[in-house]
Order: structure tokens, then sequence, then C-alpha cells
């Protein structure tokens, strides 16, 4: 009994240890839930202390294929040992590969390369502002670029500048300009903000995923890749956490047949092995940049080639698009049934779905998060009150039924 108490103590010791070096010795940029963990596979992680939770975050998203998918895995050991990285200042024999496979999967002439999301919606900026030059017409850095409130488009010093969130932007002026903020979800603003010849792209989310999972109305989409088309400024449309069958459909965009001028993907292109991001335009937009005016060090490396084709494999071998669509109707519906006086509104689409809170009593969605954990489901909100449930796609019905049961027992407890 004695050396078992020691044992636990000892590990709790090495969670707590965990804890306090990242709080000691790395930068305060995020607040995380305190749980460390050590091990993921498919649905599931597990902490240091052994636990297994499910994982309904799924890294923002970067995991619809769950943790280690076997067949993903195997592409990126297999690559591994043969070439990682070449820089693009050779070829190698795996990108040509890539780019054919994914400018065919996504019905594009082009794809660009990148790393992170956000270097993903750089590269789309500077394409849309060459575009606007060259072929629009747009007098020299005149270019506008439309953006929606409650965008999140990454960390940038751009995309902040693009953001209305002052926890994005708030002291870190000066500002990129050239970015012109609308209501999301309003037509007639695009309409009125398309008035002006300088306007070059329209930037936005299908659904807005850091703002809460917000879903516009039916018809938004298409009704504003029509204005944009009429006024002939670029739809760019930014799936880095809605793509990739999250919401149902392999692109949120599909939902509406809307097939954006330039697209942006990331997150699960690597099924959450490797920081891969990926713009995919026509050639009329994409040879706008010619040799040294755009690239990254690792973009368009053979190890994430690889990796990348193995992520839309499963994505497409696994149907999860169907999966998501099925389960996340089945999931919305179950949470929308629970009656407690927290829940202000359950919303989503697919497996991309949201629980507004309501305090309660002085507990928060923080405080729900917190318990859901020690519950064994790890979920963490966004802008203090909504939680965002965003399983791996691969889940199984059962385990899903398991998982809104843990939901349903822990908010009973507030
Ligand atoms: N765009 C959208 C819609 C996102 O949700 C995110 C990240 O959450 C980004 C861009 C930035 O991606 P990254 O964090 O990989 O830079």
């Amino acid at each position: 009994m004695l050396s078992t108490m020691k044992t636990t103590m000892t590990l709790e010791n090495h969670s707590q240890q965990a804890m306090l070096l990242e709080d000691k010795y790395g930068a305060h940029n995020y607040h995380p839930l305190p749980v460390v963990l050590e091990k993921g596979e498919g649905v599931y992680v597990w902490d240091v202390e052994g636990r297994r939770y499910f994982d309904f975050l799924s890294a923002y998203s970067a995991l619809n294929q769950g943790h280690n998918h076997p067949k993903i895995v195997a592409a990126l050991i297999d690559q591994v040992q043969k070439l990682s990285l070449t820089s693009r200042a050779f070829y190698n024999d795996q990108l040509g590969v890539y780019e054919e496979f994914i400018t065919r999967y996504f019905g594009y002439d082009k794809v660009l390369p990148m790393n992170t999301g956000a270097e993903g919606v750089e590269t789309a900026i500077k394409l849309c502002r060459r575009w606007a030059y060259e072929k629009k017409g747009v007098a020299e850095n005149q270019a506008k670029i439309i953006v929606c409130e409650g965008n999140f488009h990454g960390r940038t010093i751009a995309a902040i500048s693009a953001s209305n969130d002052p926890d994005s932007f708030g002291n870190f002026g000066p500002f990129t300009p050239g970015f012109v903020k609308i209501p999301y979800n309003d037509v007639q603003a695009l309409a009125n903000a398309l008035k002006d010849p300088t306007v070059a792209g329209f930037l936005v989310e299908p659904i807005q995923g850091e703002a809460g999972i917000v879903v516009p109305d039916q018809g938004y989409l298409k009704s504003c890749y029509e204005l944009c088309k009429s006024h002939r400024v670029l739809f760019i449309n930014d799936e880095i956490q809605t793509g990739l069958c999250r919401t149902g459909k392999v692109l949120a965009c599909d939902h509406e047949q809307v097939r954006g001028d330039i697209l942006i993907l990331g997150k699960a292109l690597s099924g959450g092995l490797l920081p891969i991001s990926a713009v995919l335009a026509d050639d009329e937009i994409m040879l706008c940049i010619r040799p040294g005016q755009h690239g990254s060090t690792y973009g368009g490396n053979p190890l994430a080639a690889r990796v990348a084709i193995a992520a839309l494999e499963v994505l497409r071998d696994e149907d999860l698009a169907q999966k998501s669509a099925h389960l996340g109707a089945r999931l919305i519906q179950d949470l929308s049934a629970i009656d407690h006086p927290m829940i202000r509104q359950v919303r989503g689409k697919g497996l991309f779905c949201a629980m507004v809170i309501s305090p309660k009593d002085g507990k928060t969605a923080w405080d729900v998060c917190l318990a859901l954990k020690e519950n064994g489901l790890l979920a963490k909100p966004t802008h203090g009150d909504i939680i965002r449930f965003a399983p791996p796609l691969i889940i199984t019905e059962d385990q899903l039924m398991e998982c809104v049961e843990i939901i349903r027992k822990t908010l009973s407890k507030f």
C-alpha cells in the first residue's frame, strides 16, 4: 500500500514538474488545461500518470485522422529514413508527385507548399496582391483585402492586422495596411465594400473556428462568391481549420458548391505529424509569383510531401467526410437534448461543434472543462464561454455516445 502511494505521488510530481518547467522556462503565450500528455493513439491520449482521455479538441482540428494514424506514421518513417529535406534549391523525387496528387484532389492547377497555417495565409495575401497589380490593374500599393470581424487567420503581423480581436492585435502595432473589416455573415456589407475598385480579395473562413464555431446563414458563402466574381475580386477560402472533412464535407465551402479562387489548407494536411500547409490556385493567379519571390526553407520538403499524400488518402479511404456528417448530426442532436441551465446554445456542422455556456454559481466554461478532464474528456474553452467539441473524425459511434454521456454527467454536477 505504502509503495503504491509512493509511486502515485512520484507520478503526480512528474505531472507537476512538467507544468512547472513550462511555466518557468517557456513564454506565457498559452493557458493550457492542467493535464500533461505523453501518449496518443486514435481518439485517445494518456497523461503521465497513465490516465486515458478522449481528445475532443484534436489539436484544433489538426488530428482529424486521429493520433498517430498507422498509415501516415508508416509513410513518415519510410521517408524519413531516405530523405527529409533538400530545400527548394534542388528538386526532390517526392514533391512533384505530391503536387500532382493534391492539385487533382482539390481541382486546382497548382499548389504552393508551406508549413504553418499562418504562412499559408501570408502566401495567399501575397498572391492576391500580386494578382491585383499584374492582372487586375490596381495601382501600386493600393490593393485591399476584405476580411470579416471575428476572424482568425493566424498570428503573423499581417494576420493580426486583419484581426479585430484586441487579444490578437493589442500592443503589437504598427500594423499592415490594406485590410478592410466588415461584419461576418453580412452579404450587404460585402456588397458595399466591393464598390471600391482597389479591392483585390475577400479572405474568409467558411465557418469561423476560433471565434467559437460561428456558422453563417445558408447561402452566405455562395452570395459572397458571386459578388466577388461580379467585381473581379478573388474569393480566398481559409479552410485551415474547417477543411479536410471536419465539417462533414471535404471542404466547408463544398456545402454551398463554392470553389474559392485561392484555397488555404493546413493542420490536418499532415494528420498531426508535421506542420504542413498548402495554397492552391489556378495558373492565372499562381504564376504571378516567380522564382525567388516567395518561399520557405522547409516548404515542400520530401518528408512533408509523403506525409501529406498519406494524410489525404486516409481522409478519402476512410470516408471521413461522410463520417463527420453522420456523427456530427448525432452529436449536435444529443447535446442539444441535454436539459441544463448552463447550456445556452449548441451549434456546429459535422463534428465541428460548440456549446455556449452561461456561468452558474460563479462556475464558467473553464470549470466545466476542468470537470470534463476529471471525467476523461479533454476540451478547451474559446472566448471564455464557448466549449469546442471537435474529436478526431475516426471516432466510432459508440465512443461518441460514451462522450455524450461524460458531458451529460459532468454538467449534471453543476
Ligand atoms: N487560419 C485559421 C482559420 C485557423 O483556424 C488557424 C489556426 O487556428 C490559422 C489560420 C493559423 O494556423 P497556424 O496556427 O498553423 O499558424
